[in-house]
């Protein structure tokens, strides 16, 4: 008797969890890399930021640093563990854990990821690959093809085989042209042959390819996770150069409005925009706000995170950046491991 009790109030200590949850049909998770909050703010108002429902924050360090590198803050945000510097997709002990894109598959969500770095970049490999270091490109672009991914457009057709992804199932494009027809199967859009270029200098490539994403990954029956990294962002800090961040944040503002629109159109859609770290420890003087750089490194800070769509207010909070997946996972609708690879 006591037992069952036991059993009873274990059932009933769980059900907080969910209570007040909305089911979740499609996830979109966009990252700016190294986009503090002053990066946001050379946005002139108003900006799609400000449309969010709900703001909250988002603590960046790693497990064995103060300071995080884009590969531990990739891998905490996709797989829900803090993990040391340059590690992708393993804990702290260097053993793999499934991302948020791998889970979502295997409940026979569609999973993608646009970014405009190239493929085997810390963050995106960070959704598919499971390496002690970032910087084992041929190792991670290895996990690429035997990742579970049904879409992704980004730079790096200097990397990745053609022939390799073929045989795994993926139609090759090398233009968003070609991959706008794609309606089934897997589809991998190799937009550069290195990263794309910088936000200057590259039209509304990346508005686009979310836009090939959205509609590709909206045809499938289950629903789907989306994570689009803004890479570039980062790389403008690093060069302390102002006049790209700013480009840099407008080619993202745009990507936030269109992912916030798809929220609207698309009932059971939520949007998790936030940042790995900061970088350059940007901050914006005089009226002119002109960018000014204290570092040409990462930095400790909070970074921001904006919330919109279905359960926004859930993310409310100063939140660590492992406690994403979790969340994400306890809110998803639909069928839980009907096993993996099997066709339903
Ligand atoms: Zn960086």
């Amino acid at each position: 008797m006591s037992l069952l009790l036991l059993g009873i109030g274990s059932m009933w200590a769980k059900k907080p969890e969910t209570t007040g949850l909305q089911e979740v049909r499609n996830v979109i998770f966009l990252i700016g890399d190294g986009m503090g909050l002053n990066q946001i703010c050379t946005l002139d108002s108003p900006n799609n930021f400000e449309r969010a429902q709900a703001t909250g924050f988002s603590k960046t360090a790693s497990y064995d640093h103060k300071v995080t590198d884009s590969a531990a803050s990739g891998t905490a945000m996709a797989c829900g563990i803090k993990t040391r510097n340059r590690h992708i997709g393993l804990d702290k002990d260097s053993l793999p854990v499934p991302s948020l894109l791998a889970e979502m598959h295997d409940r026979q969500f569609a999973t993608g990821i646009v970014v405009s770095c190239m493929i085997d970049h810390a963050t995106p490999a960070s959704f598919y690959a499971h390496q002690p270091n970032r910087h084992m490109s041929a190792e991670i672009i290895g996990d690429l093809y035997r990742s579970s991914l049904d879409y992704f457009a980004a730079g790096g057709r200097k990397i990745v085989s053609s022939d390799s992804l073929t045989d795994k199932g993926f139609v090759v494009c090398n233009s968003l042209e070609a991959s706008a027809n794609a309606r089934q199967g897997r589809v991998a859009v190799l937009l550069a042959d290195e990263a794309l270029p910088p936000a200057s200098q590259r039209g509304d490539i990346m508005q686009q390819a979310v836009k090939d994403a959205l509609r590709f990954l909206s045809n499938q029956p289950q629903g789907f996770g989306l994570m689009v990294e803004g890479s570039q962002i980062d790389w403008t800090c690093h060069d302390n150069n102002g006049d790209e961040l700013r480009a840099e944040m407008a080619d993202f503002n745009e990507i936030v409005g269109i992912c916030m629109d798809y929220c609207d159109q698309h009932p059971g859609t939520l949007l998790i925009v936030t940042a790995d770290h900061e970088t350059g420890a940007t901050t914006l003087i005089g009226e002119d706000k002109t960018p000014t750089f204290a570092s040409k490194k990462h930095t400790g800070v909070w970074v921001p995170v904006f919330a919109y769509g279905t359960n926004a207010g859930q993310f409310a909070k100063v939140q660590e950046n492992s406690s994403f997946k979790e969340a994400i996972l306890r809110m998803l609708a639909g069928k839980k491991n009907p096993g993996k690879g099997k066709k339903q």
